[in-house]
């Protein structure tokens, strides 16, 4: 275990960045590559439109906070 938490470590530090858009509206978060039409953010205000980079902050929103990662711009390659 300690090794695959290194390689993600790693994983961050370099080009590999994921930008997640955070939809405040609906308690969505969208990975911004792939986030479009479908997602349903299109009625979200611009003041409940977030952008981020910190994996940590998602994830606490997740857990504390009852927001989902979108079905439709994650894609279920990452097994939690
Ligand atoms: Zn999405």
């Amino acid at each position: 275990m300690g090794s695959f938490r290194f390689f993600l470590f790693k994983g961050e530090k370099g080009a590999f960045t994921i930008t997640y858009f955070i939809d405040h509206k609906n308690k969505k978060i969208h990975d911004q590559r792939f986030a479009g039409d479908e997602c349903g953010f299109l009625d979200t205000p611009v003041d409940k439109r977030e952008f981020t980079a910190a994996r940590d902050y998602v994830l606490t929103l997740e857990s504390a906070e009852g927001f989902e990662f979108c079905t439709y711009c994650h894609k279920p390659q990452l097994v939690m």
